[in-house]
């Protein structure tokens, strides 16, 4: 591992409607940069902005600064790809623009990654100013996600992480288009490790993210993980046909002893609705699964880039 100026960092910072933060962002940043005994790159990636975002990125007079701007809102998870596939540092820290992810961090996340990780990723001990709705919400989220699935995907993250050169190298494969971000990183495998921080409530702007967008990117955290919702389909469908026959022969038994009253005009409504909703809802997931499918069939490259201005500072170096 690399310990003197010889190598470089590289900052990856994908924003969207960012540019009251963005220049608080960009001093902190450098200063904690400053401090460090390496080369430095900071990626902007511009995601479609429809605000100053990119006169404020273009605007910073910093030869460590790289600008990309993509064609339209892609969405974080690939603004963030953009940024990546970008990225020439021997280290790729990402980062969120919004100032929740303290960059004071990052000397702590070199620290581990020279000690010989990959993967360091940044672990929030509190959420402070955030809803308890949405953090219980989050709370399930990974609690099922964990539950089900072979690769650990680590609880209370971001994306803000330090990855190795090689672990960027693997991400560059994937390429789907259902980006499940933490899911990926987590996927790579390779030696990973947290370090711990306080999350801190966004400096300026509003958050991206609304409930229905969360249920989104829940779904998107589910359907591009695991199959265990299909898997829960099968067997809802066993245990419901069981249920039903061993009814069935009830039902038989009491005709043949008893005679045939009309009755049970609730219970055949209840069996037949019930039986409806499950239906529709397997329908359902499968229907989840199958467009995903679809959109991963197509094959389409994630994003284009209107401009791309590199930062000038990794050729000085050379
Ligand atoms: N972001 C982006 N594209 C989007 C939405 C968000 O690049 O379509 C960026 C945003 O500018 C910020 C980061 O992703 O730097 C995290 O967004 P946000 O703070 O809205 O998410 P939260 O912190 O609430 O998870
Ligand atoms: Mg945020």
């Amino acid at each position: 591992m690399p310990t003197n100026n010889q190598w470089t960092l590289s900052i990856v910072v994908p924003a969207f409607n960012e540019e009251e933060v963005l220049p608080a962002f960009h001093q902190r940043l450098t200063k904690v940069l400053e401090k460090l005994d390496c080369a430095s790159e900071i990626l902007y990636v511009n995601d479609g902005s429809s605000d100053a975002t990119l006169k404020v990125m273009k605007g910073f007079r910093d030869p460590r600064v790289a600008v990309i701007d993509l064609s339209r809102n892609f969405g974080k998870e690939i603004a963030l790809t953009a940024g990546l596939d970008h990225a020439r540092g021997e280290a790729v820290v990402v980062i969120d623009a919004d100032l929740q992810d303290p960059p004071e961090l990052i000397p702590e996340l070199i620290a581990r990654w020279q000690e010989g990780y990959d993967v360091v990723f940044a672990r929030r001990s509190a959420r402070d100013g955030e809803s308890f709705l949405k953090k219980s919400s989050a709370k399930l989220f990974y609690r099922f996600i964990q539950g089900v699935n072979r690769v650990k995907i680590p609880k209370d993250t971001g994306d803000f992480r330090l990855l190795s050169r090689r672990a960027v190298e693997a991400l560059k494969q994937l390429r789907e288009s259902h980006r499940f971000m933490k899911g990926l990183f987590a996927w790579i495998g390779y030696p990973q490790i947290a370090v711990t921080y306080r999350r801190d409530p966004r400096f300026a702007g509003k958050t991206k993210w609304n409930y229905w967008h969360l249920w989104n990117f829940a779904l998107e955290g589910i359907t591009s993980f695991t199959i265990t919702p299909l898997k829960i389909a099968t067997y809802l469908g066993l245990v419901t046909s069981f249920g039903s026959f061993t009814y069935a022969l009830f039902v038989i038994y009491k005709t043949l002893v008893y005679g045939d009253p009309v009755q049970g005009y609730p219970s055949l409504m209840v069996v037949v609705l019930f039986l409806g909703g499950v239906q529709l809802m397997s329908l359902g997931v499968i229907g989840e699964y199958m467009g995903r499918m679809f959109n991963e069939t197509k094959q389409r490259p994630l994003y284009f880039i209107n401009s791309f201005s590199p930062s000038t500072v990794h050729d000085e170096a050379k």
